[in-house]
């Protein structure tokens, strides 16, 4: 399993630094077990296109930049459809629930989410995701690419890997980044929204929440870095590839030191 998930214990006995281990599957949940025996039901608050666009940079790291494209345009295929819904909650106030329905059930293919994404797109920004005005346009070719080496086998170069992954990165996080309001991303707000919504539907009390058999796991070290505000707008606010690679290396090694 891909995502083995760690966290601090928060049954044991405060100030112990305890690990708990658990899988993130496609629910909102993660279930987390110490060597203790401690339970604790976690909610996901890390989005997904930040957690697959680590997996895409870690790859990188090991060299597999199939795999790492891979990754990373599973990741904006996601951040499309979480953009949809943010803009559909924030702006016209429809519920999540409508929203997952719609946009994980009934009309979830990549096209019919580009066309809901471009029109959401258009709302915000008054232009087109590929407009060549837009400071980061995503253009067609890196789908095309992506295309050829997935669907028709036709291998790539490292460097044209590279330069695809980069111009979705910096595409998502200026999206990310400047539709937002008081510094706090949109996007990250109406992820945010999903664990009151989540304590709700499974009827959790306050009391769980205060026993701490409920809780709630947010990344926020990810290379994608949401909880951090970066100033898309000026020249060197958003990191290098390289900066990206530095950030997951660091990662792995709080990673590797927490799991000592
Ligand atoms: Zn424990």
């Amino acid at each position: 399993m891909d995502f083995n998930i760690r966290a601090n214990c928060e049954q044991c006995s405060q100030g112990t630094f305890m690990s708990a281990q658990g899988f993130l599957d496609n629910s909102d949940t993660i279930n987390l077990k110490c060597p203790n025996g401690h339970e604790t039901t976690a909610f996901n608050a890390a989005p997904r296109y930040a957690l697959y666009f680590d997996k895409g940079i870690s790859s990188f790291i090991d060299e597999n930049y199939y795999e790492a494209f891979g990754w990373i345009y599973t990741s904006l295929e996601i951040f499309r459809k979480e953009f949809v819904k943010t803009v559909l909650n924030i702006n016209h106030d429809i519920k999540p629930s409508i929203l997952d329905n719609t946009y994980d059930k009934v009309f979830k293919s990549s096209e019919r989410i580009y066309g809901a994404y471009s029109a959401a797109f258009l709302m915000i920004f008054g232009k087109n995701p590929e407009d060549k005005t837009f400071p980061y346009p995503l253009p067609q070719e890196v789908a095309s690419h992506r295309n050829k080496l997935f669907h028709a086998g036709e291998l790539q170069e490292v460097e044209s890997i590279k330069i695809d992954c980069y111009k979705i990165y910096s595409h998502m996080r200026y999206v990310y980044g400047k539709f937002s309001k008081s510094g706090i991303s949109h996007m990250q707000m109406y992820t945010s929204e999903g664990y009151s919504q989540w304590c709700a539907d499974n009827h959790f009390t306050d009391e769980d929440v205060m026993s701490r058999k409920v809780t709630i796991y947010n990344h926020s070290l990810s290379s994608f870095q949401p909880n951090v505000g970066i100033d898309v707008d000026s020249t060197d606010g958003l990191p290098s590839f390289e900066e990206l690679i530095e950030k997951e290396l660091s990662l792995r090694l709080h990673k590797h030191l927490f799991n000592q």
